[in-house]
Order: structure tokens, then sequence, then C-alpha cells
């Protein structure tokens, strides 16, 4: 396949070649690669939770019970008894009425768009939604009205003039590249005047946002007006997989037709016995929650005695410097002060919003914050 070659050249002409960078340390405020320990920002292990002992111990004891291969989708043989209370757990955490549990959140958003909306049907998508939300309403054969980030006119505009058979309104709750927060009340509040559903997909928000880290639908006492949440389990509650929050009719259409889950080999249950463990260490452990949010006040107001202009919304703060390259030498100047901070660049971000992502957790030491905020003024200053 002599072409694999020349797509690569294109691609690393444009300073977009990525590559694989093995950590050689668990997850962690610090990690060690290529032998060099650095403090780690671009995880989304945003409380620290990826390589905690009770996680391992619950993961360890799941793999004893159920062992390792789940064997099949869960449809055939591949659902178990921690698949079942994960799902029950996450409906009470959750306040839903019903939970289905996938893969990944990409597996989630890919399989769940299709299977509600179709030819005949429109998807209102905010610019900034993740690839996976994005290709979920690519393979729904939806029509897809994309409207700028966050732009509640533009939307109320397409949702007066684009009629279809059935019409769902799709956002982020916190922007996975850019941090900030979707006007969640604005957009329940329009869906409602214009007779569309809503999806929400809260994968940077589960566990960071709101009262025991339920969410921004959460905090803004909305949850029972979306309907659909999407969580993870891969981010903040330091296991792997993803949930849909949702009513019992939504579930039971899902897990007859999302493609992702019907045809794919379940979840091993041992990661569910983690998650479950992930999930009641959020909500018996408030200091975890307190910690984050005092190292994102400290980032955010460090940020803006640099003249970067953050807020405090998100564990997710970007530094946009436009040009790939210049991203990638700057990821490079940290990386040369002992930080880890990945440049993002096309196509996880727009063409000439190639940025550095740093990533807070409750991990964090003070002193690391500040280490990273020097960091980053000698870097630009540069
Ligand atoms: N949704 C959003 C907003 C995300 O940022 C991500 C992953 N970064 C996903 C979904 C996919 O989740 P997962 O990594 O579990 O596939």
């Amino acid at each position: 396949m002599g072409w694999a070659q020349e797509e690569l050249a294109w691609v690393e002409s444009r300073g977009l070649r990525r590559e694989l960078e093995p950590l050689e340390s668990p997850q962690g405020p610090v990690v060690q690669v290529a032998g060099k320990p650095l403090i780690n920002f671009s995880s989304n292990d945003y409380l620290g939770l990826a390589n905690d002992k009770r996680i391992i111990r619950a993961c360890i004891s799941g793999l004893h019970r159920h062992g390792v291969g789940s064997g099949a989708s869960r449809l055939l043989v591949g659902d178990s008894l921690a698949h079942q209370s994960l799902e029950r757990a996450l409906a009470s955490f959750g306040r839903a009425e019903a939970v289905l549990l996938f893969n990944s959140g990409y597996a989630a958003n890919v399989g769940i768009i299709p299977s509600l909306c179709g030819a005949g049907d429109v998807l209102f998508s905010d610019q900034l939604n993740h690839a996976s939300l994005i290709d979920g309403c690519r393979l729904s054969r939806a029509k897809v009205v994309v409207y700028p980030h966050r732009d509640l006119d533009s939307l109320e505009r397409g949702l007066r003039t684009v009629a279809g058979r059935r019409r769902l309104v799709i956002t982020e709750s916190v922007f996975s590249m850019d941090g900030d927060r979707a006007p969640i009340g604005e957009l329940v509040a329009l869906c409602q005047r214009h007779s569309a559903a809503l999806l929400v997909d809260e994968a940077h928000a589960i566990g960071v946002v709101g009262p025991e880290g339920r969410g921004l639908c959460d905090e803004l006492r909305v949850s029972s007006s979306v309907d659909i949440r999407v969580g993870t389990l891969g981010k903040a509650l330091g296991a792997f997989g993803a949930f849909a929050l949702t009513s019992r009719p939504v579930v039971d259409l899902l897990l007859n037709r999302a493609r992702s889950f019907v045809f794919s080999t379940a979840l091993p249950a041992m990661l569910c016995s983690a998650a479950a463990v992930g999930l009641e260490i959020l909500q018996s452990d408030p200091a975890l929650l307190a910690a984050l949010w005092r190292n994102v006040a400290r980032f955010a107001s460090g940020l803006n005695e640099l003249g970067i202009c953050a807020q405090p919304d998100s564990a997710i703060f970007p530094v946009v410097l436009g040009d790939a390259q210049r991203a990638i030498s700057a990821a490079k100047g940290l990386r040369d002060q002992g930080l880890l901070v990945k440049a993002i660049r096309p196509p996880t971000v727009p063409e000439g919003k190639s940025r550095l992502r740093f990533c807070i957790s409750a991990a964090h030491q003070e002193t690391q914050i500040d280490r990273a905020l020097q960091a980053l003024r000698a870097e630009l200053q540069q």
C-alpha cells in the first residue's frame, strides 16, 4: 500500500504527524516517559483515581470473580451482575430513570445518535463538539445543522427554520479542548420551546462539576429536562467505559439499536467493579473535588497573571498558540522544563487554533501547579 507513505508525508509536512509515547509508569501527577519524570498535565484523570489502590483492589477482585474476557456482547452472554449493579449505582448517582453502559465514550456517541435519528430527522450540533459526536451525526444519515460554538441565536434560528420529523440538539457540557461550559439552562429552554430533544455529553463534567461531581446538568438542576446525558468512566472516575443516563424506553431502544452496543463484546466485568468503586470514592470523599477546584482556581489565577484569559469553569485550560509547529515547539520547551503538556493540533481543534491543553488534577501539588505556570511564563517569553 504505497500511498500510506505519501499520506504520512502530507501529514508530516503540515506539522500534524502524531506518534505514540509509552509511559514507563502508571498514570499520576508525575509520569515517566523515555526515562525522565515529567509533571503530567495531559491526563483526563481529574481526580487522580486512575492508579488508586482501592480501584485496583476492586478490579482485581472483579477479575477473580468474573475472569478477564466477557466472551460476547451483553445481549448474548457478556452481561453480568457487575454490569447491572454499576448501572443501578450510576442511575442513582445521576438521578436518572435508567442507564446503559457502553464500552467507551466514543462507542456511546456513535451508537446513541443513529439509534435516535435517521433520514428525515435533523441534528443540531455545536461546532466544537467532540469527534465521537460528529461521527455519530454522520452515521445517522440525518440532516446535520452545525451551529457556531455556544451561539444560542444561531441555534434558535435553525430550530425555527429547519423542519424535520424528529429533532435533536447535541452539545458537550464542558468542551473537551476549550474547557468552557455550554449554556445548558438556555439550551433546555430552547429545546422545550421548539420541541427538540437534547443530548448532553458530560464526559469532562462528570466527577468534576456540580455537587458530588454529578455534572453540569445536575448543578443547574435541569437533569430531568435533558433527554440523554453521556458520561465516561475513563476520565474522572479512574476506570474505563461510558454510560448514558436517560429514560427506560430510551435505554430499551438503545440496547436494541445502538450498533456499538449490540455488535461489540461487553465491557469486561472487572472494569465495572473498578468503576463502581471510583463512583463510591467520588461520593464519599468530598476532599477530592475540593482539592481539584483549589488547583483549578490556583492555575486559572496564575494564567490570568500571565495575561492569558482563563475562567475556573472546568479542569481544562487551553493556551491557544495558532500554528501547529508553534504548539509543538512550546510543548517541547515545556518538556525540557520537566512538564508533560501535549500539543493539540487539527483535526482535534480547528485549523490555526493549535494549542497547549493543560488538564488540572486533584492529585497535583500546589508546587507542581506553580512550576507549570513558571515554565509556561518562560516558554511564552521566548
Ligand atoms: N466525549 C467527549 C466530550 C470526549 O472528550 C471524549 C474523549 N476524550 C469522548 C466522548 C470519548 O470517550 P472515551 O475516551 O471513553 O471513548
